[in-house]
């Protein structure tokens, strides 16, 4: 699946550039040395460019309520949009997001259940790994972000994701994701554009998310060029996580759970139905799992790669009951007989589910560090310099805000 061959050669040796994406952070962050798994001779320096941060204009409207209605249980899948040349499409329909009735895990460890009435806003960011936390390399945040809060957030320090507004609209992408092994290494090329619609950005005013988040932002092609590991192995000690932890099949990139001022993105930022928004250099990205992956089937499904070459598995369990942070892990995983490249393999894989921190808590792996700054290290601070097509200067970011 996701093979094509015979692009790789020519998409190959037409990357100029590698582009650098890192997570919703912006403030220098204190990673470990980079582990350079290697591009060969295919790859240039790496270049840094804008990460994703935009400031939470000053004064935004508290709504009271968010117009979204609950999502009913059967609304379908979302619009599946072809491949528009030439950009951006607007589709007459609005994306959904629905969710099937939460049902207990099967237990895999310790099992547990997963309320999406009721889920924990995420702040354990941890310095060591511990389960249900993000150990991150970054441990100052100054960035902005959206830090909105509305009627799907509980005093009691949890969310309703099912009631939670998303992002308007119903856009189509000339999407293209190429992943092939070679060698020792996986490799992907694409654009970044996802095989499903999206919502329309920069938010609209007229959209009822625009009350919570004003990401001014645009979706724009970006070059990808991964070269994971085919065949990771676990790493003696698990790995800090910065920013970008690895890529979905819909072709999208997926970054860590929080957003530049370390908060739960997932409870606190708006995102399209399928999970995703844009950050300052326009790449698309999920915080968490997105129900537009695989069909969103009910099952223990790989729908991505991590950083290190281990595989992210949806949010189900062989039963299609939702995996808990209890079935997982210090880093969102565990090692389980799973297919694997076409054969039943006994692996380390990671799970997105709907827990934080959602989807990498630590690499239990070497991670290809993307946003290694030249090798620096995985700077994360804002610098200006286009990276692929589509990449913009950094420091575009900020919204301004509305009119009254
Ligand atoms: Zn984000
Ligand atoms: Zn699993």
């Amino acid at each position: 699946m996701l093979f094509h061959r015979t692009r790789i050669a020519s998409a190959l040796a037409a990357v100029t550039t590698i582009v650098i994406v890192t997570g919703c952070q912006s403030a220098a962050a204190t990673n470990p040395p980079p582990a350079n798994i290697g591009a060969g001779n295919l790859a240039p320096a790496p270049v840094t460019f804008a990460l994703p941060t935009y400031a939470q204009p000053p004064g935004q409207p508290q709504a009271s309520q968010p117009t979204y209605p609950p999502p009913a249980g059967q609304q379908g899948q979302p619009p599946q949009g072809g491949p528009q040349q030439g950009g951006q499409q607007q589709g007459g329909q609005q994306l959904s997001r629905s969710y099937p009735a939460p049902t207990p895990s099967s237990g895999l460890a310790s099992g547990g259940m997963v309320d999406l009435h009721n889920l924990t806003i995420g702040t354990k960011i941890v310095t060591s790994p511990e389960r249900g936390g993000l150990y991150s390399c970054q441990t100052t945040f100054t960035g902005g972000g959206a830090s909105a809060t509305g009627a799907w957030y509980h005093n009691d320090g949890t969310y309703d994701l099912t009631i939670k507004p998303t992002v308007d609209g119903s856009v189509s992408w000339p999407h293209e994701l190429s992943i092939t092994v070679n060698g020792s290494s996986r490799v992907f090329t694409g654009n970044d554009l996802p095989d499903h619609n999206t919502g329309t950005y920069p938010i609209s005013r007229s959209d009822d998310a625009y009350q919570y988040d004003r990401n001014p932002n645009s979706i724009s092609a970006q070059t990808v060029l991964l070269e994971l590991p085919a065949n990771p192995q676990i790493a003696p000690q698990p790995q800090c996580s910065a920013g970008m932890t690895g890529i979905f099949l819909t072709g999208a990139y997926v970054f860590n759970a929080v957003d530049a001022g370390g908060r739960d993105a997932v409870a606190t930022e708006i995102q399209d139905p399928c999970g995703g928004h844009p950050q300052s250099s326009g790449a698309y990205h999920y915080h968490g799992y997105s129900p537009c992956v695989n069909g969103d089937a009910k099952t223990h499904a790989l729908i991505g790669y991590a950083l290190d070459g281990f595989g992210i598995y949806g949010p189900y369990d062989a039963n299609g009951g939702y995996l808990s942070n209890a079935d997982l892990d210090e880093c969102h995983g565990h090692l389980r007989t799973v297919d694997w490249d076409g054969a039943q393999t006994e692996i380390y894989h990671y799970h997105a589910n709907y827990e934080f921190p959602y989807t990498v808590g630590c690499f239990r792996g070497a991670p290809t560090r993307v946003n290694g700054g030249g090798g620096q290290g995985g700077q994360q601070s804002e610098q200006p310099g286009g990276g692929g097509p589509g990449g913009q200067p950094g420091g575009g970011d900020q919204g301004g805000p509305p009119p009254p």
